[in-house]
């Protein structure tokens, strides 16, 4: 058992109306790694980074369990860079720059000992790079997820329709969904959507919650109310990386158990936001986990009794 990563491991710049950055370590692998990371040990990253790329932080990866053999460090290149500034809400932001640099001419090597990871997790990366790796799987994992963004959509629609044939389950955000689905009703949008190929759709909504469908049922699950959200990024990477950690670890992937799953991420991504980029997510220990689990546990608890 063991779950194969891919995604971006990059330089953040961030502006929150809280403070502002400058080059932080980011990457939507990076976020899903370190909170997979509470759940199981069995961590294989597929990624790219250029020869800018401190060390430290390739050991904070190891530190956190993560095998870093598929992780191609670049001579005379730079790391992937996004910059982004967050509305004074905090769940909308304008990208403000993105300099793909190492991720341009990246191909991805699944190394040999990753071929047969029955849990892979796709985090958000051109979606053609996305589909090499799935391609490069010895047999088809037991769960396929995938998740993606606007940048995307808008620039490779027709790569990203293709790989959602093969995805078991899609995580985007709200606006992804109407730009996606080109319907407002997230109902709708998801309908379309499950036509497309996943046969699950979690809808992530900041701090509105997300939600889980399949072509039958609907699972919604709130964000926890805090009192103050730092930086949102990498909460939907968080989310994910929760989501499919303990998938792995239950090895259980039937929907009553994506429910619980989706209580994972929505824990996981309530720490991400509370200091900026990953460093909530570096020092948080075992026990914060369960505590917050049990927090999200009370939240939602309420007895009625129906007549
Ligand atoms: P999230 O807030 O969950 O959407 O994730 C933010 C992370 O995604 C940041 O750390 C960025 O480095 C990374 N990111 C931003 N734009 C892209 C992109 N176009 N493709 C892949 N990763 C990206």
């Amino acid at each position: 058992m063991s779950i194969l990563i891919v995604g971006t491991v990059a330089f953040d710049a961030i502006e929150t109306p809280f403070g502002k950055t400058d080059k932080i370590i980011g990457g939507a692998a990076t976020y899903i790694c370190l909170s997979s990371s509470f759940f199981t040990k069995n961590l294989n990253l597929v990624s790219v980074v250029g020869e800018d790329f401190p060390n430290s932080a390739i050991e904070m990866l190891k530190n956190h369990n993560v095998c870093i053999k598929g992780l191609q460090i670049k001579k005379g290149e730079k790391t992937f860079f996004w910059s982004g500034r967050y509305h004074n809400d905090m769940n909308t932001r304008d990208t403000l720059d993105t300099q793909l640099n190492v991720l341009e001419s990246f191909n991805p090597v699944v190394p040999e000992e990753y071929k047969e990871c029955n849990f892979l997790m796709l985090g958000n990366l051109m979606p053609l790079v996305q589909k090499k790796v799935l391609d490069q799987m010895k047999k088809r994992p037991k769960l396929i997820v995938l998740d993606t963004m606007n940048f995307w959509m808008d620039n490779f629609l027709e790569d990203l329709l293709d790989s959602l044939k093969e995805v078991d389950v899609l995580t985007i955000n709200d606006e992804e969904a109407r730009q996606l689905s080109g319907e407002y009703s997230l109902v709708k949008a998801a309908k379309v959507i499950l036509e497309m190929g996943p046969k699950y759709l979690i809808i992530k909504k900041g701090e509105h919650g997300a939600l889980l469908f399949n072509d039958k049922e609907v699972f919604f699950a709130p964000a926890l109310p805090l009192e103050d959200v730092f930086d949102p990024t990498g909460a939907g990477d968080s989310f994910a990386g929760g989501f499919i950690g303990y998938l792995e670890k239950t090895d259980d992937i039937s929907f009553e158990n994506m429910k619980r799953a989706v209580i994972h991420g929505s824990a996981m991504a309530s720490f991400c936001v509370e200091k900026f980029g990953t460093k909530k997510l570096e020092e948080l220990t075992d026990e914060d986990v369960e505590k917050r689990l049990q927090e999200f546990v009370d939240l939602v608890q309420f007895d009625i009794s129906l007549v």
